[in-house]
């Protein structure tokens, strides 16, 4: 494994940031660090880059004790959300920089420089602006020469720091894609920051979540997705309806109805989540829980669709799907859940 943390904790004062953290990250790999706001992502980060130092544990890079280097000697590329160009610095000095001032006898020659920053360039489709200025760009444009920036010294590993967090939501999904290919095209091992659920399963090889400075699930999207270890990824991971129930011969017993359940389930209390785009809604006479259609609200190219059940709203998604004639505010209907994920207790 090219890049190994064991048990790495940190407090800052008697606040934990981060709580026993192991990981290993593949060769080449594209890896998600996927939480909320505070669950230790950015002090991971830092701690990988050299700027910050873990109170326990180990970090180790090809058999190498990472955390005894140096920042510059262990080679790491890093992007903020910020993007910290040099403002007084055209494009090309700014990707020029990290080679400009490695120590001497690392430095390529002028002539490499140029050639670098001039392949750089391309791999970024900046090719004609090197001569501007920072300040003359877009901030997506700002971010993929932050990106050169960074690639320019041939990083061992690129450390990603919500980059696109300051930008709008359609050049954040353009750039998404554009890293994806950035990365396939360099193979540069890449650890990648986010709180945003849909940027991390669309880009990345394998997600790792972190709640409250612990990693609760590690695997590639699709697993995450579809198989959630625990409530709060499945919950984190996109919309999600709880209800509690009891599972009893491969059924689960809710709400005075009962459903059947895909996957085997030991019998006992549970708690239960299917997702808004997974559920039927039957007329008053079908099968399911008895709900009244709270509100109906179109919502891009979905219909959102909330049910109220003895007090609660149960979120309820069509897209791609008409929806039916008695699904109207006011009219009684019956949920039906075609697909359940049941947590003990
Ligand atoms: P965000 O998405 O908001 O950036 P994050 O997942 O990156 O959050 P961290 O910034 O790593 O989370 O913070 C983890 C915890 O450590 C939080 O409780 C935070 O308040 C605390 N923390 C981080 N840096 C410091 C610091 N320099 N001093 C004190 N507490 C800190």
């Amino acid at each position: 494994m090219p890049l190994t943390l064991t048990d790495i904790t940190k407090e800052f004062g008697s606040t934990p940031a981060l709580r026993g953290v192991s990981l290993e990250v593949r060769d080449g790999e594209f890896l998600a660090l996927l939480g909320p706001s505070g669950s230790g992502k950015t002090t991971l980060l830092r701690i990988l880059a050299g700027l910050a130092r873990p109170d326990a544990g180990s970090v180790r890079f090809n058999d190498e004790d990472f955390l005894a280097l140096s920042p510059r000697a262990r080679k790491a590329g890093m992007v903020f959300q910020h993007y910290a160009l040099f403002r007084h610095m055209t494009v090309a000095e700014n990707i020029a920089f990290g080679l400009k001032v490695r120590p001497r006898k690392e430095r390529p020659t002028r002539e490499a420089i140029k050639t670098r920053v001039a392949e750089l360039l391309r791999l970024i489709q900046l090719e004609d602006l090197g001569g501007r200025y920072p300040a003359q760009l877009s901030g997506g444009q700002q971010q993929r020469v932050a990106l050169a920036r960074a690639l320019a010294i041939e990083p061992r590993i690129l450390l990603l720091d919500e980059p696109f967090g300051a930008l709008d939501a359609k050049v954040r999904r353009e750039l998404r894609h554009w890293l994806r290919r950035v990365h396939d095209e360099t193979g540069v091992t890449t650890i990648f920051v986010t709180h945003d659920q849909e940027e991390a399963l669309d880009l990345a090889d394998r997600v790792a979540i972190l709640s409250a400075g612990q990693i609760e699930q590690l695997g590639a999207p699709q697993e995450v997705y579809e198989q959630p270890a625990t409530p709060f990824v499945f919950d984190f991971l996109g919309a999600a309806n709880q209800i509690k129930g009891e599972v009893k011969a491969g059924r689960l017993l809710a709400e005075g109805c009962s459903f059947p359940l895909e996957e085997a389930c030991a019998d006992g209390p549970v708690t239960a989540f299917f997702r808004p785009h997974e559920v039927d809604v039957n007329p008053e006479d079908g099968e399911g829980l008895a709900c009244v259609v709270a509100t109906v609200a179109a919502r891009g190219a979905a219909v959102k669709v909330e049910c109220r059940c003895n007090g609660r709203l149960f979120d309820v998604e069509w897209s791609g799907r008409e929806l039916p004639a008695h699904v109207k505010v006011g009219a009684k209907v019956k949920l039906a859940p075609k697909r359940f994920r049941v947590f003990a207790g």
